[in-house]
């Protein structure tokens, strides 16, 4: 049996592994992709201090040339469920079936899906959710973003270092996004910055994306759309738990305690106010430390 398994190996989950064995815990950690997380499709990170400027793919692996120094014990696995047996929490994955005292779930979001037929017709036929991975398909084409968050911003500033004109379609007449993003982004010639902008339809020829239709009526010809809409909590392993709140996320208190005794939560999938890197790797520190003292508490007895 370990000590705790750590579900995700993004931010969160490698540096709750990280505390968790530096603290003298046996540790292990399941990952069902790509170790890093969203960090991999992230085009450039300047906000995590110490890392300088760099690409998403280049921050991860510094992080995993870090947590290789610990010796900590990694499985590529998707968990399909998981069981609270009070002091025994059981995993079970598509390959096998674990035994820990404590878990620390880290398993994160994903962007959210359009959730209509012609969006899903059309992936990879010119609608993408990630523009780190598609961006080249693009080379000197028309695209356009929906979405004026920071990920919507951000990825428009690398799609637009290809695209020969890049959309961003924007509902509301208001941009969250930081100034940051926004000042670079009006600064490039071939941003186009559209408030007020919904869209209403998606036009295909041959099978393809050919164009939209903004607030049912114009059409813009464009070769790409790239979808930056919302996330969704990974949650699909634990709802029996009850857990979470309504919307998905997982509430915690700030020692990243769950409702549930021995069951940590931290990063994303968290119900908070940030969701960055940095505060995910502070969160997974803090839900380390917290299963080391769980544990220690559970030893004694
Ligand atoms: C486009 C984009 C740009 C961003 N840019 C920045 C930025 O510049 N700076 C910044 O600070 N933040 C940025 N973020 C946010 C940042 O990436 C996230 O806040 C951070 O990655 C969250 O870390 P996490 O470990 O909680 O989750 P994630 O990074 O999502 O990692 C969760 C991991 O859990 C795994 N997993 C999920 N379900 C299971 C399962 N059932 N079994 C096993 N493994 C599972 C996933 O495969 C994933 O690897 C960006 C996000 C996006 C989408």
């Amino acid at each position: 049996m370990y000590d705790v398994i750590i579900i995700g190996m993004g931010p969160a989950g490698m540096n709750a592994a990280l505390y968790a064995k530096r603290s003298g815990l046996n540790v292990l950690i399941l990952e069902k992709s790509l170790p890093g997380g969203l960090i991999n499709i992230t085009n450039k990170v300047e906000n995590y201090l110490g890392n300088g400027i760099s690409t998403g793919r280049e921050l991860v692996e510094k992080m995993l040339e870090h947590i290789k120094n610990f010796d900590i014990e990694f499985k590529r696995e998707s968990v399909n469920e998981i069981t609270d047996e009070n002091k025994v929490k059981i995993v079970r994955t598509n390959k096998g079936e674990y035994k820990a005292k404590a878990l620390i779930l880290a398993s994160g979001r994903v962007p959210k899906k359009g959730d209509n037929e012609k969006i899903t017709k059309l992936e990879g036929r010119g609608i993408s959710y990630c523009a780190v991975c598609d961006a080249p398909f693009y080379k000197d084409k028309v695209v356009g973003i929906i979405g004026g968050g920071n990920s919507a911003f951000d990825e428009g500033l690398y799609l637009s270092d290809f695209a020969k004109k890049l959309y961003m379609f924007i509902r509301s007449d208001e941009i969250k996004a930081d100034e940051i993003f926004v000042n670079k982004a009006k600064k490039k010639e071939n941003i186009e910055i559209l408030l007020n902008s919904n869209v209403t339809d998606l036009i295909e020829k041959d099978g393809k994306l050919s164009a939209v239709e903004i607030n049912g009526k114009e059409k813009i010809d464009v070769d790409g759309l790239f979808l930056y809409i919302g996330y969704s909590p990974s949650t699909n392993y634990f709802k029996d738990l009850n857990i979470t709140d309504e919307t998905g996320y997982i509430i915690v208190n700030e020692k990243m305690e769950t409702s549930i005794p021995g069951i940590f939560a931290a990063g994303d999938i968290i119900k908070k106010g940030v969701y960055q890197i940095i505060t995910a790797a502070s969160d997974g520190s803090i839900a380390a430390l917290s299963a080391k003292k769980y544990i220690k508490n559970l030893d004694k007895n």
